[in-house]
């Protein structure tokens, strides 16, 4: 086996490298102080629009940065050819992700795109897609509800046929940034219908008769999600994404490709935590010894977790199935980063609380990423699935 990545993922990592240590590093003190707006990888929904001088200032160097990877070919990185974009490995898509973890500001190289929305079709393409890729439009996705959200598949928003039309009705939880967003990706299902049957995706924009954003929720992630309201919501049959009734697929689609990047980021933000830890005990001979042992263990389990990671992305690569290992890596990986941080914090004890220290943003982001995008009792669920089909397909052979 070679674990080497290809001369043309090699050249775009050590690319990115220097793109982070020439821009971004010389930048991170700057961000420390920059409002909450400015954490995790969501900020641009809400900060574009902002009219507060403090917030525009950094919207402004990240404007200026962005201009800076366009001009160096770092643009674009996973958004396919057909749409001008350098449709990179998912490999490839870890290695840039592990050196932009290498600093702590929210940059990314391209526009925010729901990976499903590569789905659309006909007039949908200039009415979404497009806006999306070229960041003049944000979506929000619409799947949890108030009764259904470790498992989706008991949700219960209706979507009835009324000539060329849908007739929606239900709430949503918890959409990321819906108050802000152009339009949602809703899932609701069709009539008579339970379980996976039946799930459709509507691209919705806001301020559709019928649609309404009930309110937002301040979370101490950073994010803030939000609570819709759908009343006889009427939608044309032409805002289905992909196929009418098909929409559990996308769903799957839109978690299972996120997973190792989910992986990859906790491996980096846990490293910038050791590395903090490491800082501090430095200045202590004394204290640094009754922790040495326990950060030797950390770092073992994170060279796991990155192995994991890469091995995920490579399977994903070959178009093999790796629902077990999508979840193998947001369960170790969500949890490993909880661990270490908790860590960290013991080490560095209570003067470390304060809200925009390093430790205790790393603290909130680690607590929210083990329920979103499914929660780690979910994922064991998923994984002792894989094996009980295994043990099965191994009786039959006997
Ligand atoms: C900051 C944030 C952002 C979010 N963004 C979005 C978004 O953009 N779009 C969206 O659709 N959703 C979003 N969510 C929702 C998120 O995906 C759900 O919170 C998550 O799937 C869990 O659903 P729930 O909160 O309804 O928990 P529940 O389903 O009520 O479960 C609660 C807890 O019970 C346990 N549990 C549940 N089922 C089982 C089981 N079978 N066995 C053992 N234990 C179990 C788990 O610990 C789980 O955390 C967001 C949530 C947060 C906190």
């Amino acid at each position: 086996m070679d674990f080497r990545l290809s001369s043309e993922e090699e050249s775009l990592r050590k690319t990115i490298e220097g793109f982070v240590r020439e821009h971004l590093i010389p930048l991170e003190a700057e961000f420390d102080n920059a409002p909450d707006i400015f954490e995790g990888s969501r900020w641009k929904s809400r900060a574009k629009l902002s009219r507060d001088p403090e917030i525009m200032r950094y919207v402004g160097i990240m404007e200026e940065l962005e201009k800076k990877a366009e001009a160096q070919g770092l643009w674009y990185l996973d958004v396919p050819k057909e749409y001008g974009g350098l449709q990179v490995s998912n490999v490839a898509m870890l290695a840039a992700t592990e050196e932009l973890e290498k600093n702590s500001i929210p940059f990314e190289f391209g526009n925010h795109v729901s990976n499903i929305l590569y789905s659309c079709k006909g007039d949908q393409i200039d009415r979404f897609l497009w806006p999306c890729i070229r960041g003049e439009k944000t979506s929000a996705f619409g799947l949890t509800e108030p009764a259904s959200g470790a498992d989706p598949s008991m949700l219960q928003t209706t979507a009835v046929p009324d000539g060329d039309d849908f007739i929606i009705n239900g709430s949503k939880m918890f959409p990321t940034f819906a108050d802000v967003a152009d339009f949602v990706q809703l899932f609701a299902r069709l009539p008579g219908t339970k379980g996976r049957e039946g799930v459709t995706c509507f691209l919705i924009d806001t301020g559709t008769p019928g649609y309404r954003v009930t309110r937002s929720i301040e979370t101490l992630a950073g994010t803030e999600p939000c609570e819709l309201l759908f009343e006889d919501c009427r939608v044309p049959k032409t805002q289905v994404l992909g196929e009418i009734g098909k929409g559990w697929a996308l769903n799957q689609a839109w978690l299972g490709a996120r997973r190792f990047q989910v992986g990859i980021r906790a491996h980096g933000m846990s490293q910038r935590v050791l590395r903090v830890v490491a800082e501090l005990l430095g200045r202590d001979a004394v204290e640094a010894a009754k922790f040495v042992e326990r950060i030797g263990y950390f770092s073992g389990e994170l060279e796991a977790l990155r192995t994991l990671t890469y091995l995920g992305a490579w399977k994903a690569d070959q178009k093999m199935d790796v629902r077990s290992e999508a979840a193998n890596v947001k369960l170790f990986a969500t949890e490993l980063l909880h661990k270490i941080v908790d860590f960290a914090l013991d080490v560095a004890g209570p003067a470390m609380l304060r809200k925009n220290h390093v430790l205790a943003r790393a603290f909130r982001h680690a607590r929210a990423r083990r329920i979103v995008e499914g929660p780690s009792e979910i994922q064991r669920h998923i994984i002792q699935r894989a094996l009980f089909r295994e043990g099965a397909a191994l009786l039959e052979l006997q």
